[in-house]
């Protein structure tokens, strides 16, 4: 077994809300138990009869690894189906382990045995938490497993507050306010939050002051940051932990960018080049160049991590998992119990198909490189357009590393109207000229941790995920001319 010889993850019961502790199991969940007697008859449960599934069967067509394209995938692809009794129809030829009578049925919150075991798989490939009782559990997506996870660790009656980059994910800071968390943002720079600074907002913290208790818990994306695309390196991520012991912060890693790590810019240019490169690291040397997560470094068990299939398989199966100690996965669980009851099962039926049964652990692996070369090329792609419509006196950045954000600092001093404008009135300026020529962009003050200060650099997000070579090259000379407009400048 993989645990073997490991120590247990450190108990943080001081860690938990008094809404988590008090959390009983879901007794009709908890009665499930049962159903695995031989010959037990069940009464029990308002489980609906398979016979009144309306659907027979799904077929589908994924790609072949190693050929992902969407070109391909019409020539080449791989039908599949999914049955109602694929499991207990020993003559189907569809024979598996997992079916529609199963997964659309009733089942346990943490979502399936048969995803959560792919899942399990993976994390131990990827991560191997050093401590023996860690555990998977899947989530209906990151969005709703943060506001679980903030309810869990965090009190409002208590002061409770989180600490995180000082630009945040908005929809971060959104799941947090009502929730009456108060959020603290640390300083960064090109490789993300500051350690050192971490360690001096807990160093000096004061209550009164700051109208909150010190932070027992860090929110963190280490891997293509959103919004700033900001990528912390293994040593960043692992002073980063050694501040989160010293001052016991529960942190919660967000990583559904950790796969979207790039080639360093500049390098392996040209498809031809790439498609060598990956044929000589193969699987073994793509998992060897990812950077170690927080989660690999967590000897205390005081790491929850956070993965999502959205930007990796599809958005719309609204389909993730949480990785943590056994304590911490079970206050989740029971929390996920009252409200979503985990995935949806066609979803968890279908990325089963897909990544167990038709792919397994290497060809998902090859379709996380496919993905890594493509938003290499997109990346590359808004940097030339950058370098070519972008005034550099006014618009600086560094090449992201990783995810699908290009944060664009500009110079608002150099603005002609700086000594009589605020930088959100020149930030909206350029943003409605933005609108006006036709590219919408991000304006950096939406993710601003602390919103109630007041900014003193100006920045705007730009995603590469989206538009086409062609359309991003536009919009960023879209977006060149809104600044020159705004700046008052020829030409
Ligand atoms: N976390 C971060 C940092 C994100 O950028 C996003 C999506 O933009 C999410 C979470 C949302 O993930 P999910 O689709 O799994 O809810």
């Amino acid at each position: 077994a993989p645990t073997t010889g490991k120590p247990k993850a450190k108990r943080l019961d001081h860690h938990l809300s008094v809404e988590s502790t008090v959390r009983e199991p879901c007794v009709l969940k908890q009665a499930a138990k049962h159903l695995k007697n031989p010959g037990l008859i069940s009464l029990g449960g308002g489980l609906p009869c398979a016979e009144y599934f309306p659907f027979e069967s799904l077929s589908m067509r994924v790609p072949q690894p190693p050929s992902f394209s969407e070109a391909a995938t019409r020539v080449d692809g791989i039908d599949v189906r999914i049955g109602k009794y694929d499991v207990t129809d020993a003559a189907s030829a569809d024979a598996s382990e997992y079916d529609l009578s199963i997964a659309l049925n009733y089942g346990q919150a943490n979502g399936s045995a048969q995803l959560t075991r792919f899942v399990t798989e993976h994390t131990e490939l990827i991560c191997n938490p050093p401590y023996a009782d860690w555990r998977s559990c899947l989530t209906v997506g990151s969005t709703a497993a943060l506001e679980q996870a903030l309810r869990m660790l965090c009190d409002r009656q208590r002061h409770d507050a989180v600490l995180t980059e000082e630009y945040s994910f908005s929809t971060a800071l959104e799941t947090a306010a009502p929730l009456g968390v108060k959020v603290f943002g640390v300083r960064m720079d090109k490789e993300g939050l500051l350690p050192a600074d971490l360690d001096a907002v807990l160093a000096g913290w004061d209550e009164r002051a700051r109208g909150a208790r010190k932070p027992h818990v860090l929110y963190t994306v280490p891997s293509g940051q959103n919004p700033t695309g900001a990528t912390q390196g293994e040593q960043r991520r692992r002073a980063i932990y050694q501040v989160a012991q010293k001052h016991d912060l529960y942190i919660i890693e967000d990583e559904p960018y950790y796969f979207l790590q790039m080639e360093p810019y500049g390098e392996g240019k040209g498809e031809k080049k790439k498609k060598k490169k990956d044929e000589e690291e193969g699987v073994e040397g793509f998992l060897r160049g990812l950077i170690p997560s927080l989660l690999s470094m967590d000897v205390d068990g005081r790491v929850m991590r956070m993965d999502s299939f959205s930007k990796v398989v599809v958005p719309g199966s609204r389909l993730g998992w949480i990785t943590a100690s056994e304590q911490m996965v079970e206050r989740f669980i029971r929390h996920a119990e009252v409200c979503n009851q985990g995935p949806s099962g066609f979803s968890q039926v279908i990325l089963h198909k897909l990544l167990d049964e038709t792919w397994g652990h290497e060809g998902y692996i090859r379709w996380l490189m496919y993905l890594r070369g493509e938003y290499t090329k997109r990346r590359d792609v808004i940097l030339a357009a950058c370098e070519a419509h972008l005034l550099r006196e006014v618009v600086s950045w560094n090449a992201p590393a990783a995810g699908m954000f290009h944060w664009l600092k500009v110079d608002h001093s150099l603005h002609p109207d700086a000594a009589t404008r605020s930088i959100l009135e020149i930030e909206e300026d350029i943003f409605n000229l933005c609108i006006d020529k036709g590219v919408l962009v991000g304006r950096g003050s939406w993710f601003r941790a602390e919103k109630d200060t007041a900014p003193t650099e100006m920045f705007f997000r730009a995603t590469f995920a989206a538009a086409t070579p062609e359309n991003m090259t536009e919009a960023i000379r879209r977006f060149g001319l809104a600044i020159r407009e705004s700046y008052r400048m020829e030409g």
